[in-house]
């Protein structure tokens, strides 16, 4: 029962551990999958906003190389303020002159920046003001240098962007000197699995971080599909059980039909009123036969002729009756059985005839309890005729539980070896026993105190025990219920 409970607990785990890495399996492709997503579409945003800043370089180049023309012939002056029409990112380019000064408003930053652009040989951010999305880029260059006031809000490429960015639930934002200026606001569960993205933009005038970041929340893991493998994988647990019992019921059947238990109670029932019949006929002819020899006899003068007639059909009926019982021992005993023992496990046979037995057991809540020395050596027995010996030991003993309640039903089994080369099964249960005037007669054939009982049961497992070398014999009735003493011999004889 042990071993059931084991194999029941092994196919649960085993169920469960299927069900859980397929779905941990769903849940980590989806996973990556949106990782994957996610990295793409940091990659394009950070191109974009690359790309625009470098327009913005160009845009300052062209101004200084242009730089304002004589009067008249227009020159980059001519182009400013057409510069915020087509560019929309830029609020306003303010220019130094080459005998002037910034305006006044933002002179001093502007001144400084233009100084750093002169040192690096590029342009210089001036006045960041990340947070709210502005800064000014400041190009040094002679005799006019020229700087472009930056609108972050207008630099988004929409027609070009990777995500929508409202709905969306990646975070975008550009960072510079611990100002964040929010692209996009995305989605940031608390929970989940997070992916970031950090990249400088390609423009060496700006150096703005380019910072995504993406939350994955339980609730965008494949739910239903984990869900579904997870019924799927029950459901071929289940036709797999089912498989399973539906293969053992079929090879217990098959089993108690090679024990041939079921077919040969029946076959011997048939055959006993068979034998009462055939055995009918030549006791009453032998009984004639010899009354009417001793009539013969009795005469006078006797009849000697006759009477000797009389007395060979006698002889001849009695070698009828004779006969018949002999067939009778012949299928009931299996004279071959000592060519065929074999070495093998007690334990195991007795383990298989348990098993046999399991719904019998279950139907009556009784649980065997198997007790065996340790280190026992195996016995020298016939597989088929030890194993109908357990099963017709262990049947009656149910058979007599069935008399008691159920709490107090108990079945022991167990195996010792008593003396160096005999190896002893006792089966005793806690049933009601054997009235002593019983107890003479349970190995006779046809005794039984059962309803529907043939009484054949023991004589023939004394039989086939015999027939193997073995003995069987009812132990010593003290305490309750009944025990039964099987010696079989041990496969090595221990010295
Ligand atoms: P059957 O089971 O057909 O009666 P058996 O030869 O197996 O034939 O048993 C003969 C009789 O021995 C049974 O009718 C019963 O009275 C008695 N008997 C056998 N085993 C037990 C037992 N474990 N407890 C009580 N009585 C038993």
């Amino acid at each position: 029962m042990n071993k059931a409970w084991h194999r029941r607990t092994a196919a649960t785990l085993a169920c469960l551990l299927a069900a859980g890495s397929g779905a941990g399996w769903l849940a980590h492709a989806r996973l990556q999958q949106l990782q994957a997503a996610f990295e793409t579409d940091a990659r394009i945003v950070h191109r974009l906003l690359s790309q625009r800043m470098v327009q913005h370089d160009a845009i300052l180049s062209t101004l200084a190389l242009l730089q304002p023309a004589e009067p008249g012939l227009g020159g980059a002056d001519a182009a400013l303020p057409r510069l915020p029409s087509v560019y929309p990112q830029i609020l306003e380019v303010l220019r130094r002159p080459a005998d002037g000064t910034w305006p006044a408003a933002a002179r001093a930053p502007l001144e400084a920046a233009e100084a750093v652009s002169r040192a690096t040989g590029h342009a210089a951010l001036a006045r960041p003001d990340i947070a709210a999305g502005r800064y000014h880029l400041v190009l040094a260059s002679a005799p006019t240098s020229y700087a472009l006031h930056i609108d972050l809000h207008a630099t988004v490429p929409h027609d070009e962007w990777p995500m929508d960015p409202v709905t969306s639930p990646v975070r975008v934002t550009l960072e510079h000197a611990d100002q964040a200026f929010t692209v996009q606001p995305g989605r940031t569960p608390d929970r989940g699995w997070s992916y970031g993205f950090r990249k400088t933009l390609a423009s060496p005038s700006q150096p703005l971080d380019v910072v995504a970041q993406r939350v994955v929340g339980w609730d965008e893991l494949p739910w239903l599909a984990m869900l579904g493998w997870c019924a799927a994988t029950a459901a071929a647990a289940v036709a797999m059980r089912m498989l399973w019992r539906h293969r053992v019921a079929r090879r217990r059947a098959e089993e108690l039909l090679r024990l041939g238990q079921v077919a040969r109670l029946n076959t011997l029932g048939e055959l006993a009123a068979g034998m009462a019949h055939e055995l009918n006929q030549p006791l009453t002819a032998l009984l004639s036969s010899t009354q009417a020899a001793q009539r013969l006899l009795g005469d006078e003068p006797p009849d000697l002729d006759t009477a000797r007639t009389a007395m060979a059909r006698a002889v001849e009926q009695a070698r009828r009756a004779s006969d018949v019982v002999g067939r009778l021992r012949r299928l009931v005993e299996r004279p071959d059985l000592a060519g065929q023992a074999q070495p093998l496990q007690l334990a195991t046979a007795v383990h298989d005839a348990l098993h046999l037995l399991e719904p019998e057991c279950r139907a009556r809540a009784v649980v065997p309890e198997v007790h065996a020395e340790p280190g026992l050596p195996a016995v020298l027995a016939e597989p088929v005729a030890l194993q109908q010996i357990v099963h017709n030991l262990v049947v009656n003993a149910l058979q007599a539980l069935e008399q008691v309640p159920a709490t107090e039903r108990r079945l022991e089994l167990h195996l010792a070896m008593p003396t160096p080369g005999q190896i002893q099964l006792t089966v005793r249960d806690h049933g009601p026993g054997i009235p002593p005037e019983a107890r003479e007669r349970l190995f006779e054939p046809f005794f039984t105190t059962r309803a529907g009982g043939l009484g054949l049961g023991l004589p023939l497992c004394e039989s086939l025990a015999q027939a193997m070398g073995a003995s069987l014999q009812l132990a010593p009735g003290n305490g309750r219920g009944a025990a039964f003493v099987l010696l079989l011999p041990a496969a090595t004889p221990t010295p």
